[in-house]
């Protein structure tokens, strides 16, 4: 689905197909960097990352494991509600295993923290963060992104595997949300 064929529902564009392609290779190529040589299993946080794990997945040189992991983060809002619950766990045990939490968005911070703890406890050897994008508020918290693809302003945004109720998902880019759809 390309800008066209959802005409002014989305504002402005902040990554383009094009930027996010190239982004993911050379994310892919840190990691590869990174964990040559070493376990790693990817952890998916459905169901945002799905475009990003699914591109970054393909571009790394490596075997590699994926898992996927459902938590409860904005309902259909628009503000973070700081409560994390688990819809869908891991399917396999982590103990002594290298995780790298794929996310789409950084905002808060909040979920990826609880997340990154929750799988610590699991006795995981090392838990890293990649996230595609990251706004300011993320600097508030403490919650240490090893890989960030993009920072981007405080806007809502949709698109690569980003929604607003659930829509948008498949947009390839990914672009702010006009106002009139939400206010
Ligand atoms: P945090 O806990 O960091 O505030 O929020 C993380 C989750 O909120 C993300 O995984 C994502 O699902 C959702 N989120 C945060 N900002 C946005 C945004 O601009 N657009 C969309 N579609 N979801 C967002």
């Amino acid at each position: 689905m390309d800008l066209s064929a959802v005409g002014n529902d989305v504002e402005r564009v902040v990554a383009t197909e094009e930027q996010l392609k190239a982004k993911i290779k050379e994310l892919a190529q840190r990691v590869d960097e990174d964990y040559r040589d070493r376990d790693l299993l990817l952890v998916g946080v459905l169901k945002g990352a799905v475009m990003a794990m699914a591109d970054l997945a393909r571009a790394l040189q490596r075997h590699v494991e994926m898992d996927w992991m459902a938590v409860s983060s904005y309902g259909s809002g628009t503000k973070s509600s700081g409560v994390v619950r688990i819809l869908k766990d891991l399917d396999r045990d982590i103990t002594g295993r290298e995780v790298l939490i794929v996310e789409d968005i950084v905002d808060s911070g909040l979920t990826l923290s609880w997340l990154k703890a929750n799988l610590e406890s699991r006795g995981a050897k090392s838990v890293e963060i990649l996230a595609i994008l990251r706004k300011p508020d993320a600097a508030k918290v403490d919650v240490p992104v090893k890989y960030v693809g993009f920072e981007i302003p405080s806007d809502f945004v949709v698109g690569y595997g980003l929604d607003f109720n659930e829509l948008y998902r498949n947009l390839p880019f990914i672009g702010v949300l006009a106002k009139h759809k939400y206010t």
